[in-house]
Order: C-alpha cells, then structure tokens, then sequence
C-alpha cells in the first residue's frame, strides 16, 4: 500500500477541488501566511479521521466546510479523498488476512479511495471506494497503510512540543504510536470490551441459571420421582406378568380339576339320583316283604283251619269206623241165626251198581256238590233197601235195622272218607302255596339282603359324596376367590400400569422369577403398589413437560455459558498474546527509539546526551486498586549545561529535542507518510540546517509532506508547491518540481 494523492474540495479555504501529489519522499508546501498551508495538513488529519473539531481549529462542523467569499459562495458540504495504491497487496504494517468483514472484499482492489465527507450539520461519512463505511474500518485500513492520525503522523509546531511536555503515559502511547503498536491496542482495546461484553453476559447467564436452578431441582426431584415410579411401573409390569401367568395356568388347572372331578353342583345331582334310589329301595324292599309275611300267615291260618277240619273228618271218621265195626258186629251175631240166599249173579250186578253209587257219591263229596252227594246216597239206600227187601221179607227186623244203619254209616264213612282225602288233597295243595309263598318269601329276602347291600353301598357312596361334596365346596371357594382376586388384581393393574397388563399372555415372564414362589411374587407385587403410589406426582405429563422445556433452557444457558467461557479463555489468551507481543515490541521498540534518539541527540547537540526511559507509574484505579502503569521519560543533558528540566529549555532547544525524539519514534517503524507542518518554525539558521539534515534521513523511509517559511528546509525538498489565496477568495495549489527545476536551471 503506498499513498497517492489526496484531494481537497470544499475543505476550509480550499473552495475547489484541489490534488495535491504524495508521490515524492520529500514534498515541500511553501505559502503566504493565511493562504491554507495549515489546512492542507488538516484536510489530511480530516480524512484520517479526525473527530476533534478543536485539532483541526474548529468549533463546529460547519468551520471546517468553505464558508464563502466575495466571489464565491459558502458550501454544505467538504470532502477530503485519500487515494491509496494497492497493486501489491500488502499492507504497510499488520496482517491484512486477520481483515474484518467489511474491510476484507475492498482490499483486492489496485486502488482504495478513501472519503469522507462533512455535511453543514456536523455529520460525516466515511467511504471506501464510494461504499459507506464506518470509522472503525477507516482507522482498520488506515492501520494497513501504516498511517494514523496520532501526534507523529501530523506534527505541527505545538504538537511537536507537546510531546516533550506530555506525561510520561502520553509519551508513552505517543511512542507505542509511532512503532506501530497501535493496531495491537486497538485489538487490545476490542479484545477487553469484547471480554468485559463477555464477562457481563457470563454473569447475565449464570444468573439466569441461578434462577432457574432451586426451579429446575424441584422439577428434577419430580421427574425422578416419577422415572422412579416408572421404572417400579416396569417392575410392578414384570411381576404382574410372571404372576398373571402363572396364577392363570394353576386356576385353569384347578379349573380343570374341579370340572373333572365333577363340580359340587353335578355330584349334588348324583347326590340327589342317589337319595331318590335310595328312598325308592328302602320302600320297595319294605313292601314286598310285608306282602310275603301276610300271605304265608293267611295261608297257615288256611293250613290250620284244613288241618282242624281234616281232623275233626278224622276223628268223625274213626267214630265211624268204631260204630261200623260195632254194626258189622251186631249184623254177625244176627245173621248166625238167620241166612240169606242170593244169586251170584244178583249179588254181582247189586254189588256194582252199589260201587258206582258210591263213587258218584265220593266223586260228588270231593268236589264239594253236597246236593247231589245226597242224591248219590239216597240211591244207594233205595238199591240197598231194595236188594234187602227182596231178600229179607217186608217185616222191619233188627237185623234189617242194623243194615240199614251200616249201610247209612257206611255211606257217611264213605262221605267222610271223601271229606278227609279232600281235606288232604286241600291241605296238600295249600302246602304247597305255602311253600311258594315261602320261596316267593325267601326270594324276597335274598333281594332284600341285595338292596340293603345296594343300599349300604348307596350310603357310603353318599357319605362318600357328601366329603366330596364338601371338599368340592372348598375348592371351588378357593377357586372363586383366587379368580376373583385374579380379575381385581388385573383390573388394578391395568389402572396403575395401563392396558398392556391385559397382554400379560403374550408376554414371557421373566427368567428372574422362574423360581419364586408365588406368593413371594405377591408380596412383591403389594410392596412394588404400595412404592408407586408413595412416589406418585400429580400432573405428571405438566411437570415432565415443565421439566422438558427448564432442561432445555438450562441446557441452551449452560451451552451458551460454555461457549461464552471458551471465548472469554480465547480472548484472555488472545488478550495476554497482545499484551505480551505489546510489551515485548514496546520496550524493543523503546531500546531502538532511545538509541537513534541519542544518536539525533547527539548529532544536533554535539556533546549532549539524550535517552528514553521506560519508568513505572503507580496509579490507583477505579475500584481503589493500586496499579503500576509503564510511562517514558525524556532523559536529557544539553551540552555545558547543568538545566535538565526540558521545560526550562529555550523554545529552539525544546524544537530541535522534540523533532530529533519525532525523528527517532519515526524512524524505526517509518510510517509511509508524515506531514510536518512549520515543526522548524522556532529554528535558526543553523538549526534549520541540523534540521534538514535529519528531515532528509527521516525522508529516506518515510514520504514527508513539509509546510514551512525555511528555505534551509524548502532546499531538502523533491517537490513544492506553492499555495495562495486566489483572486475568487479561495486557496490555490501551484506545484514547483524541485528537482527538475533544479535540473532545469543546470
Ligand atoms: P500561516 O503561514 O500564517 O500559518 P497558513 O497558510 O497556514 O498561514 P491557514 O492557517 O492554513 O494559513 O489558513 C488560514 C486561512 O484559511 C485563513 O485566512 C482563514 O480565513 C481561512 N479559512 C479558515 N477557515 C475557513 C473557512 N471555513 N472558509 C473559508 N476560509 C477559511
């Protein structure tokens, strides 16, 4: 980067558009007092930047715009362009690839015009090849090119001076000016604002985490409370599972066992089929057997009653038999006194039909016709009367009598004979209805024998039923309330856990549980119930979403917290650096100075001496602190003079030391340009002369631009120019090619 020219329009007394050329080392502007000599110099601390109206001799804005003449009218606005050749790309001093934003795309170009204007209402504008930019960027590029507007980039008279009558703190900056340090405090300065913005905004995060954190704790108790209850819902889940299944599994068994082994209801059915068979046997078998008793005692009685008869027949009979044989007796004794002739023949045929009289006879007794068993003997007494009346004559005698008597005994002993084989017959057969009776009987009582057999095999079974019945009766109670504590246990685990409970079958149950017992696992399950419902947090979705969105926020804070610290440790260290590189090229840059200060001492006060000081200054801050600032001080001797107190030099004396400390502060980091403004002023000739002679070895690094009356001073330069107030009222520029004219004039 090298200057070019600069252009002056509107500025002060230069009403016109004025181009003053910066291309030569040594440029002298030589004028009339009051032609605008001084306002060259200024126009250039304008563009610069200037923002102190009382630097450039102004109050206002408005001082420094052209204000009119009797020919010319006043302006609104000045400006002052800086043209600044950049066909190499580099900067006079600092690192152009650590260029800010706005400045970065500008420095590619050959040329950089920098402007600014003034408008009449005090505001500026600042333009960098016609795009606004700010001050910021001026003094960033301006850094570039190696020019500031501090105290040795435009020295005039006074400020040549105040540098000698400045605190050591100002010389000191003065000086770290003058080597180039100033881009370093500028980071510096930027650096510490940037940390003292980072610092607050640290403080402003921390805080806001500080409020938020007794918040955030309370809803972390919370939601740990309730992961805690989610994590015992998991727990409660996993034992329901493993209970559910096996519970369910041993109600199907006990299910199953019940149906199989028949319900209380079904074996009450059989109870009852029983009890009903039972009944049934126990009057059949009473019945029968009554039956049986009372025929065989109707029967005896029968048995009994034949029997009596029979014997009384008997007993007749035997009378009978007694008297027939008495009859028999008597006929015997009878018929020895009388006799009888009959034919064979009619005793035969007699004898026969007498036969069959008395078999119809017996015939008719034995089946009970008495009628005609009486007609049967009334026809045998007529065949008997007969055959004896025949035979015996008509005269009753007492063996007729005694016939006839045998005859009607015979006859009735006949009769009885019947009776009695009849009875016998009767008795026989009533014998042997008793006897069926009595194996109807005996039949009866085998069944009965059998059913009371059944019967007992009936009771036991019944009493067999009814323990079963019982026992049934418990299982099924056990069963009931296993299942229906099963059903209320699901139920409330689906209130606590949810509807997945429900899908406890298509669920493995967990390995851990395979051998507790199950109402291990029950005493488990109430323990986990009883956990969940201590750790239980109403509004849980609120108080999760709650803690969701203070998380995130802390989170963001304690993000934004980390970051802010990791740029303000890059910025301590990037501060440190600077600090460090500050220090280290300061008290170089103090050494360097201090000694080409002598040697410039030296050279104008033969015999003097002359160095830098780098001192230490106490100094108490803001906050009480004492703190320790650096500060240069001018150490001095004048030769064969005991005076040291600068201030008590004469004002040639203090010209020459300032210049020759300007001098020296210029020449180890030379800026590329320097304007001078009648800094020789208080010289005399032979100063002038030690003057120029220092001018011209400060002009072999550095392009002055030198205002001045001396001609010592205007033999040094390479160009002047002339400036006067022109006819219209406004400052002109007339260039004098020193060189060529010189040339020339040879
Ligand atoms: P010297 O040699 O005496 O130092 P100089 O050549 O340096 O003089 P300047 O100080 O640059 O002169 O110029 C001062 C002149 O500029 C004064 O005559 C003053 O009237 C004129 N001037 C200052 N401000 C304005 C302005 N705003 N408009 C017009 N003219 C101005």
């Amino acid at each position: 980067m090298r200057l070019s020219h600069i252009t002056i329009q509107g500025f002060k007394s230069f009403a016109k558009k004025t181009t003053l050329d910066v291309t030569h080392q040594l440029t002298g502007v030589v004028g009339p007092n009051g032609s605008g000599k001084s306002n060259i110099a200024e126009a250039i601390r304008f563009v610069l930047g200037e923002q102190s109206m009382k630097s450039m001799r102004g109050k206002i804005g408005a001082d420094i715009i052209f204000k009119g003449s009797e020919h010319l009218a006043s302006m609104s606005r000045a400006s002052v362009t800086m043209v600044i050749d950049n066909r190499d790309k580099t900067a006079h001093s600092g690192d152009m690839s650590h260029a800010s934003d706005t400045l970065a795309p500008f420095l590619v170009y050959d040329e950089l015009v920098l402007a600014r204007v003034i408008y009449s209402d005090g505001t500026s504008d600042y333009m960098l090849n016609d795009a606004k930019i700010r001050l910021k960027d001026v003094q960033e590029l301006l850094s570039f090119a190696g020019i500031g507007a501090s105290a040795h980039t435009i020295i005039n008279q006074g400020e040549a001076d105040r540098i000698l009558l400045a605190s050591p703190k100002d010389r000191k900056e003065a000086l770290e000016d003058a080597l180039g340090l100033r881009i370093y405090h500028m980071r510096l300065n930027e650096s510490k604002r940037k940390l003292d913005r980072v610092k607050a905004h640290v403080h402003e995060v921390e805080l806001l985490r500080k409020e938020i954190k007794p918040h955030l704790d309370h809803l972390k108790r919370q939601v740990d409370k309730i992961e805690s209850q989610e994590e015992e819902r998991k727990k409660l889940h996993m034992l329901l599972i493993a209970y559910l299944t096996r519970e369910e599994e041993e109600l199907m068994k006990l299910n199953e066992r019940i149906r199989e082994q028949g319900t209380s209801s079904s074996l009450l059915l059989i109870t009852d089929s029983i009890k009903k068979e039972l009944h049934m046997l126990r009057n059949a078998t009473h019945d029968s057997v009554s039956v049986s008793i009372h025929e065989k005692q109707t029967l005896q009685a029968e048995m009994r009653s034949l029997l009596e008869r029979r014997d009384q027949v008997s007993k007749t009979l035997g009378r009978m038999e007694a008297e027939k044989a008495y009859l028999e007796k008597e006929l015997g004794r009878e018929q020895e006194g009388t006799s009888i002739t009959i034919e064979q023949d009619e005793w035969q045929e007699t004898h026969v039909v007498l036969g069959h009289g008395f078999e119809n006879l017996t015939s008719a007794l034995r089946s009970g016709e008495h009628e005609k068993a009486q007609v049967h003997a009334r026809d045998l007494h007529t065949t008997t009367e007969t055959f004896f009346t025949k035979h015996g004559g008509k005269e009753t005698t007492r063996k007729e009598a005694i016939q006839r008597d045998l005859d009607v005994l015979s006859a009735s002993i006949l009769e009885h004979e019947g009776k009695e084989r009849d009875l016998s017959h009767e008795m026989v057969v009533l014998q042997e209805r008793i006897d069926a009776v009595d194996t109807t009987a005996q039949a009866t009582l085998q069944s009965k024998h059998e059913e009371e057999k059944k019967m007992m095999t009936l009771e036991s079974k019944l009493r067999e039923l009814d323990s079963t019945i019982a026992l049934r009766r418990q299982e099924e109670g056990e069963y009931a309330l296993r299942k229906s504590h099963f059903d209320a246990l699901v139920q409330e685990g689906v209130t606590i856990v949810g509807r997945e409970v429900l899908e406890y079958k298509s669920h493995e149950a967990d390995e851990r549980f395979k051998d507790t017992q199950s109402s291990d696992l029950m005493r488990a399950i109430e323990r986990s119930k009883l956990r969940i419902e201590e750790a239980g947090v109403p509004n849980r979705e609120e108080v999760m979403a709650e803690y969701r969105s203070t998380r995130e926020r802390d989170e963001y804070l304690t993000k934004e917290l980390a970051d802010i610290k990791e740029s303000e440790g890059k910025l301590l260290e990037l501060i440190d650096e600077l600090e460090t590189t500050l220090s280290e090229r300061f008290s170089t840059g103090v050494k360097e100075v201090s000694k080409v200060f002598s040697e410039f001492f030296g050279e104008v006060f033969i015999g003097g001496k002359g160095k830098l000081v780098l001192m230490d200054i106490a100094k108490i801050d803001d906050e009480g602190n004492q703190l320790i600032e650096q500060g240069i001080d001018i150490d001095v001797s004048l030769p064969n003079k005991k005076v040291k107190e600068i201030s008590m030099f004469s004002g040639g004396e203090r010209a020459l030391v300032s210049i020759a400390l300007l001098f020296a502060m210029s020449s180890i980091t030379p800026p590329p340009f320097m304007v001078l403004d009648e800094t020789d002023a208080p010289l005399d000739e032979s100063n002038a002369r030690k003057y120029g002679v220092m001018l011209r070895r400060l002009a072999e690094k550095s392009k002055l631009l030198v205002i001045t009356h001396n001609r010592e001073t205007m033999n040094h330069c390479d160009m002047l120019y002339g400036v006067t107030i022109g006819v219209d009222g406004s400052s002109k520029l007339l260039s004098i090619n020193f060189k060529e004219a010189e040339s020339y004039a040879q």
